[in-house]
């Protein structure tokens, strides 16, 4: 039987204990802290090597289940819908590992809108859905999210058509790519709403905060989150370390254990890969790799945790100046202690920075490496990678391939997340690849396909009233189209007592 509860990093009595369904509904814990398993499951040499001949969903399911409590989802159901989620990649091993320039790639991007987030999102709605059906939340739940990107379509693609949910995503007017835009807003399910702020990304990220700090409003839509520190997100992402741990060592039984390198902003995929380690899959390095916004580098370099301004590149998913997952790997070098952490991350509200020095950077760097690559660096290796093996990197997974080559890790015990499909940046691409090669078809399509979208003003309380107005109509439309059923049933009901009296009828005439 397992047994996990969750608490939050920075140790409010009142977030402590907690189960996985309410940490999933929760997000971000009221202490504004992050949720945390409060003991990491284990896995065996043995138990290891009986997954390695599991299908991706299968294994899914195993890893997974060992953070979730039969109580709060049922084996059987768990299974249910983690093969949902991963029904939803085209790639039957889901996130398939390939070999090229001596060392290996784990492809993340099959799913619905061609990036690693699907992996996580699509887990995440249909968590919610499940949650929503036996009784949180009473049946609703409001998600509200802002994007530069990535994380608003896959967001979308996860909770379209799910029950009871609406799902209101903010993106700056004009200023997300085309493509991005388009996987957002030509997806036609009522029960989604994009909105074109006029304003930059930081200002819709300002209105979801506004959102969420309003407690009256959060409380009347059941406002919820989507965002990178959800710990389902985190969970969900654990698998393919798993999965690529084993597709890497059944090629190569001699490799005792296997590093990865990941393109990381937000901190949220390659803690994963820690988490897993700390469980004990048998992983070597966790190699954060960053573009020019490098505070996470700087910190394992040099144990500088220090803010600067953003900075716009050609890996727009990494553009970040803090790394809100950070805190959780924070919290373990704090020595797993809500004080120390709760000190260090309000020196660092107060002044922007955290600096850890001796044992402690030590102890970090035993388990990260760190590299940046700017975008020369990057363009030269997606120039490289065309030419050398024909094969195509998007820019981010670039990032992520140079840092192997500084660092002098390529290998066949190395790991190379490739977090993108290189269609989804092809002005970008393009710089180092002319001409690009023909995008798939579903992304090609888009630019033909009916579009649907809200504009708004850069103010809270105007995308608040929208958001309560939509989740009215859709009530309303619920109510009515259930009165419709109800009305339906009924009219087949006496259609059918009809048709039974004639029958009944014709029956005794025939016997008279
Ligand atoms: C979100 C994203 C990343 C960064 O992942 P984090 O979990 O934020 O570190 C990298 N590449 C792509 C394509 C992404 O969408």
């Amino acid at each position: 039987m397992v047994s996990v509860t969750y608490s939050s990093t920075r140790g409010c009595e009142t977030q402590k204990n907690l189960s996985f369904r309410d940490v999933v509904m929760t997000g971000l814990a009221h202490d504004r802290g992050l949720f945390i398993p409060d003991s990491f499951p284990t896995v065996s040499k043995e138990e290891l090597g009986s997954w390695r001949s599991l299908s991706y969903p299968d294994l899914a399911v195993e890893v997974i289940s060992k953070f979730v409590e039969e109580d709060q989802v049922p084996k059987k159901k768990l299974a249910e819908i983690v093969k949902r989620s991963c029904g939803a990649f085209r790639h039957e091993d889901v996130t398939p590992v390939k070999e090229y320039g001596g060392h290996y790639v784990l492809e993340l991007f099959h799913g619905p809108t061609f990036a690693f987030k699907d992996v996580a999102l699509q887990m995440l709605g249909n968590f919610f859905e499940y949650f929503l059906e036996t009784g949180s939340n009473g049946g609703r739940l409001a998600v509200l999210g802002a994007t530069s990107g990535d994380t608003g379509s896959a967001a979308i693609y996860g909770l379209r058509g799910k029950k009871g949910i609406d799902c209101v995503i903010l993106f700056p007017n004009g200023r997300v790519s085309e493509i991005q835009e388009r996987q957002m807003t030509t997806v036609p399910d009522s029960n989604i709403h994009c909105v074109a702020v006029d304003g930059t990304f930081d200002d819709c990220q300002d209105i979801v905060k506004a959102s969420f700090a309003n407690k009256e409003f959060r409380d009347r839509v059941k406002l919820g989150a989507v965002n990178s520190i959800n710990w389902c997100r985190v969970l969900a992402q654990t698998t393919y370390y798993y999965w690529s741990y084993f597709r890497v060592t059944d090629e190569n039984p001699d490799i005792e254990t296997v590093n990865y390198s990941v393109p990381t902003g937000n901190f949220g995929d390659i803690l994963a890969g820690y988490y897993s380690k700390r469980m004990g899959l048998p992983v070597g390095k966790l190699i954060v790799a960053t573009n020019e916004n490098d505070i996470l580098h700087r910190f394992f370099s040099k144990g500088e945790y220090h803010r600067y301004d953003i900075a716009e590149t050609i890996s727009p998913s990494m553009d970040i100046c803090v790394s809100s997952n950070f805190e959780r790997y924070l919290y373990h070098l704090a020595g797993d202690d809500p004080t120390v952490l709760s000190s260090w991350m309000k020196a660092f509200e107060s002044t922007g920075k955290i600096t850890l020095t001796g044992k402690k950077l030590e102890e970090a760097r035993k388990d990260f490496l760190s590299a940046r690559a700017d975008t020369a660096m990057t363009l030269q290796t997606i120039k490289e990678y065309k030419d050398k093996y024909d094969y195509m990197l998007c820019p981010h997974t670039a990032v992520g391939v140079s840092a192997i080559h500084q660092l002098g890790e390529v290998s066949k015990a190395t790991v190379a997340l490739a977090t993108a499909h290189d269609a989804k940046f092809p002005a970008a691409c393009q710089r180092a690849v002319d001409p690009l090669p023909t995008p798939p078809p579903q992304l090609s399509k888009l630019f033909s396909m009916k579009t649907r979208s809200s504009n708004c003003p850069n103010d809270a309380s105007v995308v608040q009233a929208f958001m309560e107005k939509r989740i009215e109509e859709r009530i309303a439309n619920e109510k009515a189209a259930g009165l419709k059923t109800a009305q339906l049933k009924k009219t087949v009901l006496s259609a059918a007592a009809v048709a039974l009296v004639a029958l009944v009828a014709s029956q005794l005439a025939k016997k008279r």
